[in-house]
């Protein structure tokens, strides 16, 4: 996946397509911070990634057929419906020439990450079939868990993060630096995730699952969420640079957003509110 715009030999970024959990919501009260479900696009250099694929997917795909044929790799968290939402309407996907290439690690062995979204591309759900994608597509399953090579400079470290139907978390690591992308998990309170905090130890950019305030968590135990007191804490204990709240309930409004900003800056200076077109280095 090329970049638009000329980059430096070395640029490393993480661009916010999508920042909502669980439902797209647009209208006019979370204008600010962007209605769109989980997508995010990495750039290490040339290499170019994309993780979930939620309807933020749709505006980013419309910017990348601007600039040529794409050879794109999705690494999707898991495959409930707010991270895959977006595959269908993902551009690039229906042009030859394009290579696209879709991972997930959290369904074998009991099925595969094709058979999935051909699911989600099944009539009466949904008018087209998977197989009128015309680029060469690809369907990857791995084992979160496992580290994955990308290139010589570029290394994807996963683990299985607990949430309903599993799901998988990652760093990906280039240049000497990290970026982690940990969504969608929930916590057991008064007990930091050992898992996660292996994988985001010391890392540049820690991106959270925060969909819930610590006072709201009583009211969703079990629903396969966290909070961003705990991205918090998870922050602090690991070492982690720069804190990113995202998967944002969709019920919390600008203003509700903006409360949380408060907080977290209070609680950690510096921490970062993810918003639609917000680019962060690491
Ligand atoms: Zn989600
Ligand atoms: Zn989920």
């Amino acid at each position: 996946m090329n970049h638009p715009a000329p980059l430096p030999h070395k640029d490393f970024f993480v661009k916010f397509w999508g920042v909502r959990g669980s439902i797209a919501c647009p209208g006019p009260r979370p204008v600010r911070y962007g209605g769109n479900t989980s997508c995010l696009q990495v750039q290490c250099g040339e290499y170019g990634f994309i993780f979930d694929a939620g309807t933020g997917l749709k505006d980013l795909g419309a910017e990348l057929v601007k600039s040529g044929p794409k050879n794109v790799d999705i690494f999707l968290s898991h495959t409930h419906v707010d991270h895959v939402n977006g595959f269908p309407f993902f551009k690039p996907a229906y042009a030859p020439g394009n290579r696209i290439k879709v991972h997930a690690g959290h369904l074998l062995p009991r099925s595969t990450v094709r058979e999935e979204l051909g699911k989600l591309m099944s009539q009466p759900l949904f008018p087209i079939s998977i197989d009128i994608m015309a680029a060469d597509m690809v369907f990857d399953d791995f084992h979160a868990g496992e580290t994955l090579q990308i290139s010589k400079d570029i290394t994807l470290r996963t683990v299985p993060i607990p949430h309903p139907n599993g799901a998988t978390a990652y760093r990906i690591e280039y240049d000497g630096k990290s970026i982690c992308y940990v969504t969608d998990t929930e916590h057991t309170p008064g007990k930091l995730d050992e898992t996660i905090l292996g994988l985001i130890k010391d890392t540049d950019i820690f991106i959270y699952d925060s969909t819930y305030t610590d006072e709201e968590y009583t009211r969703f135990k079990g629903w396969g969420h966290s909070t961003w007191q705990e991205g918090v804490r998870l922050s602090n204990a690991a070492g982690v640079k720069t804190f990113v709240v995202f998967h944002h309930d969709p019920d919390h409004d600008d203003d509700i957003m903006d409360g949380i900003a408060r907080d977290v800056e209070k609680m950690r200076p510096g921490s970062v509110v993810a918003r639609e077109g917000l680019v962060l280095r690491p």
